[in-house]
Parts: C-alpha cells; sequence; structure tokens
C-alpha cells in the first residue's frame, strides 16, 4: 500500500512535468498564432486540468486487465507460423502497420462513439467545449478514452503486430498511443496555421478544430493522425481557407468534472437538432471544398 502511494505519488509529479513542459510550448504558441482571442484562464481550465491528471492514470489502468488478456489469448490462438513471418518483418514494416491499423481501429471507435447514443453520451463531454485551445485534448470522459484506445488496439494486437524477433513486443502500441496523444494537444491548439497540401498527409488543427464544429458539417475528420481515413470513408471535410463558425454541442453540459463523469449514466432528452442537421450534412459528404 505504502509503494502504491509512493508510486501514484511519482506519478502525479512526474505528469505535473509533462505539464509545465506543454504549458511553456502551447501557450506562447497560441498567443503568437491565436486563431481567436482566448485567456489562459478560462472557463473551465480548472475541470480540464484535472482531466489531464485523471485521463494520464487512469484510462491506462483500466486497460491492462482487457489488454493482458487479449495478448494471452492470442497468443496461444493465432498459427505460429504467421506470428514467426509476422516478427520477421523489418521493425520500420511492423511499426508502419501499426500506425495504420491503429489509425484504422482508432477512426471506426471514434466514428461508433458518434453514431451509437449510447457511446456518444461518454463522448459528448469532450464536444461539449465551446472554445478550442490545447488543453481540451485532455477534457473526455474515461470511459470513451478507454473505449477508444481499445478499438485502436485490439486490431494490432489480432493480427499480430506486437510480435518481434528481438524482444521489442510493446513498442508499437505504446508509440502509437504516446504519438496520438502528443498530436492531440497541437491539432487542438487555437492557432490559425494552415499547412496546404500537408493537411491531406497528417491531421492538423484546421482538420480537428472541424471535428468539433457545431454546424451542418458535424461527424467529420474522425482520424487522430491520418486524414486519409476520413478520405477513404467519405468523411473528410477540409475547406481551405475557412474555419468552424462555432464549436460545441446542443444539449446542455454541467460544468465540473464530477457532474460531467456522472453526466452519460443521468437521464438525458434527446437533441432533436442533431438528427435534422445531420441529413443536410450528408448531402456534402466528404466535399473538399
Ligand atoms: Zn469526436
Ligand atoms: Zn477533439
Amino acid at each position: 500500500m505504502h509503494d502504491a502511494l509512493r508510486s501514484t505519488l511519482v506519478d502525479i509529479a512526474r505528469l505535473g512535468a509533462w505539464l509545465a513542459l506543454l504549458s511553456l510550448i502551447f501557450v506562447p504558441f497560441e498567443r503568437l498564432f491565436a486563431l481567436r482571442p482566448a485567456r489562459v484562464f478560462r472557463p473551465q481550465v480548472v475541470t480540464d486540468l484535472a482531466y489531464y491528471f485523471l485521463n494520464s492514470l487512469l484510462p491506462n489502468l483500466l486497460l491492462i486487465l482487457p489488454m493482458t488478456v487479449l495478448a494471452w489469448g492470442l497468443h496461444h490462438v493465432m498459427p505460429g507460423g504467421y506470428l514467426r513471418a509476422v516478427a520477421q518483418m523489418p521493425g520500420w514494416a511492423r511499426l508502419l502497420a501499426v500506425l495504420v491499423v491503429g489509425e484504422f481501429g482508432f477512426y471506426w471507435g471514434h466514428r461508433w462513439s458518434h453514431e451509437i447514443p449510447f457511446l456518444w453520451r461518454f463522448h459528448a463531454v469532450h464536444h461539449s467545449a465551446e472554445h478550442i485551445d490545447w488543453l481540451v485534448n485532455t477534457r473526455a470522459h474515461p470511459i470513451d478514452m478507454v473505449f477508444t484506445r481499445l478499438c485502436g488496439l485490439v486490431p494490432i494486437y489480432v493480427l499480430g503486430l506486437t510480435h518481434s524477433s528481438h524482444g521489442s513486443a510493446e513498442l508499437g502500441p505504446v508509440l502509437i498511443v504516446l504519438l496520438g496523444t502528443v498530436w492531440g494537444f497541437f491539432i487542438h491548439a487555437n492557432v490559425n496555421w494552415r499547412l496546404g497540401p500537408l493537411e491531406w498527409l497528417v491531421a492538423t488543427p484546421a482538420f480537428h478544430h472541424w471535428h468539433h464544429t457545431n454546424d451542418a458539417n458535424r461527424d467529420r475528420n474522425y482520424a487522430t493522425l491520418l486524414p486519409i481515413m476520413d478520405h477513404i470513408f467519405g468523411t473528410l471535410h477540409l475547406p481551405q481557407r475557412q474555419w468552424p463558425p462555432v464549436y460545441g454541442i446542443d444539449a446542455t453540459m454541467p460544468a465540473g468534472l464530477r457532474s460531467q463523469l456522472l453526466h452519460p449514466m443521468t437521464r438525458q432528452r434527446p437533441a432533436p437538432a442533431r438528427q435534422d442537421q445531420e441529413a443536410s450534412a450528408r448531402q456534402d459528404q466528404g466535399a473538399i471544398v
């Protein structure tokens, strides 16, 4: 117990140091290239900081058991010849496969979180932000994070991509979750950067800000890193110069960490406007202006 407490305190100190580093990068970055006027100590900043610590610790803890069972089970189910062939792949090729397969899983996990009403209850916490900046990346219900991460990691394990011939078995999944998290801060940032053709290759602030729009173009741009997933599955929306007119959701979301964590479990009235606007949004699905 004493050891557990000590390691939790070490974790919190480590996360505090990361937070200081992220603030040193993103606060001046957003000041220099501000897309919209904003304050560092804006409403809900304390809630988002609480999410930062909670979500850096809890989802990974909740994932340990299912991922261990899955890795053990698949190791016994997958044909040995197939696993050996995957393990022989060059490291760079296996990492690339982890990236693409993981993105495929994240894409669909995220898309289901929008399309399945039960999952949307949890994911709506992230979309309730009406002002987008780097710290909004942390505002997510832990159950939502666990579900999306499972969707990204399961296909990687199912395809045996965690097996290598020289023992670096867990590196790929860890790298992709880390890369997605770090990149997540960048794509939420309140910066006016437009990166031309590069926006097709890798997710950018414009790409993800459109994911948070609350106009007729919502429910697009689900990818974490690779917009090509949205292009393939018909959900890309990336106008060359425009930015979303408004962020957020139709329904109300209570303020404060505790209320938001409990909110998905409470009785909720449906938001009819969401369905109506979805129908008109489908007409220009995938449009690239
Ligand atoms: Zn979303
Ligand atoms: Zn987001």
